[in-house]
């Protein structure tokens, strides 16, 4: 059977995921920012926890780690770059790597960027990729660690999964999003009904994530760069993709 799945809410804007397979009784999270949280978590679905992924070493995202590992004996995948979380990771992966979860291939695909470590998990079997602070829905994560060539190289390896795949990423910055990406995509029907959409279900308290990738295809202008449209508006027909990602992720970070 299909794993099931429970997304929560925990600090500003933060959300977690836990993954459960009920035939083998095996529960991962991914990324463990607020232990309270994701124990709040587990005692709603009953579910015991066995995994822990862990996509990058921001606090937001392994403040909870030890507490949970030492109470659940959790086994912890993390990545291979040294961080100060690094410590508690078990099993240390890098790109390309892959590992078992509940008889599912994960495979790991390095993302750096947001931050040199970056990993996000996908699930061929479920259809799913965790995206951590890499890609988010029609957004993308800060670059704090990397440069703005390694951040393209990284959503290019997202881009190439197959369109159906669900993405989870770890917060929830899609109005400001939105705003943004019709800034520099105004044209953009689908994006616009997509704004409408996203504000409707924000308005009702409900998360915006996950998304698909052929959604955010249709409407992340941070998967747009090759768009004619988004191109003549910022001037750069001629850009290379990288320079065009380079150029839209700076307005961002000043919008
Ligand atoms: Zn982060
Ligand atoms: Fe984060």
């Amino acid at each position: 059977m299909a794993f099931q799945t429970h997304q929560f809410p925990y600090g500003d804007d933060n959300y977690g995921l836990l993954l459960h397979c009920t035939d083998s009784n095996l529960t991962a999270c991914i990324d463990a920012g607020d232990a309270d949280a994701t124990e709040a978590a587990l005692a709603e679905t009953g579910w015991q926890l066995s995994h822990i992924f862990i996509t990058h070493h921001h606090g937001d995202h392994t403040a909870g780690l030890a507490d949970l590992k030492q109470r659940h004996n959790a086994a912890v995948m993390g990545p291979i770059i040294d961080s100060p979380a690094s410590a508690l990771y078990d099993i240390r992966l890098g790109d390309g790597d892959h590992f078992d979860f509940a008889g599912r291939r994960v495979d790991v695909i390095a993302t750096p960027g947001h931050t040199l470590d970056m990993l996000n998990f996908y699930i061929a079997a479920e259809d799913m990729v965790c995206t951590g602070d890499t890609l988010f829905v029609m957004g993308c994560g800060r670059i704090f660690e990397g440069d703005a060539d390694m951040m393209w190289a990284s959503l290019e390896k997202l881009l190439a999964l197959p369109d159906q795949t669900i993405i989870y990423c770890s917060h929830e910055y899609t109005i400001a999003n939105a705003a943004f990406a019709r800034a520099v995509d105004p044209n953009n029907a689908a994006l616009a009904a997509r704004q409408e959409a996203i504000t409707e279900l924000r308005n009702s308290g409900l998360p915006t994530v996950p998304t698909r990738l052929d959604l955010e295809k249709a409407t992340n202008p941070f998967l747009r760069v090759d768009n004619a449209a988004i191109r003549a508006h910022l001037g750069m027909e001629q850009a290379s993709n990288a320079a065009v990602f380079a150029e839209i992720r700076k307005r961002k970070d000043n919008f």
